[in-house]
Parts: C-alpha cells; sequence; structure tokens
C-alpha cells in the first residue's frame, strides 16, 4: 500500500516550472529520498506535499486519501504530516519537552508521550533544558521528536543535517533512520548530498529542472543511472568515449575486455563508457589486462586514490582508481589494469 502518490504535479513560479509533471509513490513505512541540484524544486515539491504551497495541477494522495486535486486542497493541519526543516526549528524561549508537546491535542497523555519521543531519538531525561543547552545535532533530534510526537501519517525532512559538521552528520543518518524504522514511519528526505540518499532511502528520486528524472532503488540508480549526468551526480565515475557499430562498441581504450551492461546503441555511432572507481581491479601487467602507468597516489585514510595514465596506443586516457587500504605504487611504476563488473554505456547523439 502506498502512504504518497503524486501524479502529474505541475508547480510554477512567474516564469519558472519549478515541478514538471512529477510522478512518486513511496510505500507504507519506506524512506523516499528527493536528490538533486540546487534550483531543481526539492523543496517545492515537499511544501506541495505539506500544503504550504498549492501546485498548478497533479493530484495527492496521502494514506489513499486525496489531498490535492480536482478542486480539493486540504490546509496543512488536516494532512497529518510532520515536518522537519533544516535548522532554526525549535521555539527558542519553551523547553525540550514544550517543543515536543506543541502538536499534540491536550487529551493525549503527553508527558508519557513525550517521554517515549525523547527514548526514540537518544535524548532520555533531557526533557528540561532550553533549546541552547543543546548540541546541534541534539536539536535536530528534539526537532524530529517534535514532527514524529502526534503521529503523522507522513515525516518530511528538509535537508535537516545540512547545517551539521560531517561526524555528527553520519552519526545523525544512521540515528534517524533506525527511529523512522523503529515505528514503520514513511518519510520523504530532500538532499543534496548523494551519500546521503544512498546510505539511508529506501527510494531515491533523482531530479532536475522540476522533472524526476529517474526513480530507483540506491543500488539500481547507483549501479544504472538512467543517463551520464544522473551517473556523475551520484557518485564519482571515469567516463570514456568508444565508437559504435551495429549497436556494439568497437574502438574503447578498454578495449575487448569491457562487459558492457545492457543498453540501447543502436542509432548512434558514438558512445560514452561510465565505470564507477571501485570496479578498477589494478596489479602488474599479465594477460587480459589494459597497460599503463602510476602517476601518483594520493593517500585518503581509508582508502586511497591511485591516478594512472593508459599506454599510448589506448590514447593515453588519465583514470582514477580507489583502493581501500594504503597503496605503495610509485610514479611511472607499469600496472595491468582489469574491470570488475559490468559497465555502463551511454548513447551520445550526433
Ligand atoms: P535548494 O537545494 O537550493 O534548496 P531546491 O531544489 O529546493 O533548491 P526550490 O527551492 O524548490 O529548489 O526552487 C525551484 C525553482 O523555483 C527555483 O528556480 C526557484 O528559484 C524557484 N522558486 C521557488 N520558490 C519560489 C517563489 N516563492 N517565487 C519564485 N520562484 C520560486
Amino acid at each position: 500500500m502506498f502512504e504518497l502518490q503524486i501524479s502529474n504535479l505541475n508547480k510554477t513560479f512567474q516564469n519558472v516550472q519549478a515541478l514538471h509533471q512529477v510522478n512518486l509513490e513511496v510505500s507504507a513505512g519506506h524512506m523516499l529520498a528527493v536528490l538533486g541540484p540546487s534550483g531543481c524544486g526539492k523543496t517545492t515539491l515537499l511544501r506541495c506535499i505539506a500544503g504550504f504551497e498549492i501546485p498548478d495541477s497533479g493530484e495527492i494522495r496521502l494514506g489513499g486519501k486525496k489531498v490535492f486535486g480536482d478542486g480539493l486542497n486540504l490546509p496543512p493541519e488536516k494532512r497529518r504530516v510532520g515536518y522537519v526543516p533544516q535548522e532554526g526549528a525549535l521555539f527558542p524561549h519553551i523547553t525540550v519537552a514544550q517543543n515536543i508537546a506543541f502538536g499534540l491535542p491536550r487529551r493525549e497523555k503527553r508527558s508519557k508521550r513525550i517521554d517515549e519521543m525523547l527514548e526514540l531519538v537518544g535524548l532520555p531525561g533531557l526533557g528540561e533544558r532550553m533549546p541552547h543547552e543543546l548540541s546541534g545535532g541534539q536539536q535536530q533530534r528534539v526537532a524530529l521528536a517534535r514532527a514524529l510526537a502526534p503521529s503523522p501519517s507522513l515525516v518530511l525532512l528538509d535537508e535537516p543535517f545540512s547545517a551539521l559538521d560531517a561526524g555528527l552528520r553520519a552519526t545523525l543518518r544512521e540515528d534517524v533512520k533506525t527511529a523512522l524504522k523503529e515505528i514503520n514511519a514513511t518519510a520523504v528526505l530532500v538532499t543534496h548530498d548523494q551519500e546521503e540518499a544512498l546510505s539511508m532511502a529506501d527510494v531515491i528520486a533523482v531530479m532536475r529542472s522540476g522533472a524526476c528524472i529517474q526513480t530507483s532503488d540506491p543500488v539500481t540508480l547507483y549501479k544504472y543511472p538512467a543517463d551520464i549526468d544522473v551517473a556523475t551526480f551520484i557518485g564519482e565515475a571515469t567516463i570514456l568515449e568508444a565508437a559504435v557499430c551495429d549497436g556494439n562498441i568497437v574502438e574503447c581504450p578498454l578495449g575487448d575486455l569491457l562487459p558492457v551492461a545492457e543498453t540501447c546503441l543502436k542509432n548512434c555511432d558514438k558512445a560514452v563508457i561510465m565505470i564507477r572507481p571501485e570496479q578498477f581491479v589494478i596489479g602488474k601487467p599479465a594477460n587480459g589486462t589494459v597497460s599503463g602507468r602510476v602517476l601518483k597516489t594520493t593517500f585518503f585514510g581509508h582508502d586511497s586514490l591511485v591516478h594512472l595514465q593508459l599506454d599510448d596506443h589506448l590514447g593515453g586516457h588519465e583514470i582514477q582508481v580507489r583502493l581501500l587500504g594504503t597503496h605503495h605504487y610509485q610514479p611511472g611504476e607499469p600496472i595491468g589494469l582489469k574491470i570488475n563488473g559490468e559497465v555502463m554505456a551511454y548513447p551520445v547523439m550526433s
């Protein structure tokens, strides 16, 4: 059963089409991440779902019930949607407990619910603190607790970790994911951080210029991006040009070694190949490998980036290979390169 269904949603501001024919579905208990560059329409989509913005056309259903469309436009308070904004979400002059109680009906056993929510977000016993007595990460946890307290049918998270430093962001992502799964909440997370989307979401919708370009589970999106822009947006990639004849790659710096995923190269004579850094395997030159030399190695702690140059007869292309751990390849050292798994190829129309 879908908790959120969006059909053919459009929204224009003056002459900017912020949303263009957006279609999305989110199953109950799942998290959808809406991922895309600045200005692609992510916040507008979230605001339309919450009821803060009125779409021009289309339909929105929550829990199967229409909240927008065919002349109907339920106000935000009737949609049972929780909202966690970027930052500054808490009322500064009331306690944590009062912040969490804000959206609760008076008849509900408030203190029990507040304690449950504090427990859920990992802050038991902090109800009497004032917001300024909490760290940034703790404040975002309280904002989540406040959004979840009235048991909304859907939680909207608008870049909730963007103001936090990298270490805290990673911890909080995991904790928020766990807290939402624990109560089987359905959520929409807006982010421009691909790592956040990949690590948190069940489904990711990639947006560009107001439209949804691809909606997939994280693994499918990473391995089989719909086009080269999605490929480079969703992670690191090496892009190489290749010639195509009768739908097959015939000339590529990586030669015949290349297992290409099913693609449609029928009506083109050129293609671009996309390879993820972890798909490269390097070692000593050997039969069945592509030959090149090491340019330099950059060490990042948990992994290293080895910069290579393919031999002249292969076009001399530069390639970056990410390897786990420490590596001691010397500049100039000859290497042999192999590809692990299939690569994606996209037609280039001339
Ligand atoms: P960001 O990641 O920077 O927050 P976004 O993907 O959330 O961007 P939106 O804020 O939804 O993008 O904006 C989409 C487009 O609509 C942008 O071109 C923006 O300038 C425009 N827009 C958004 N709100 C308004 C408004 N109230 N009036 C006019 N234009 C608007």
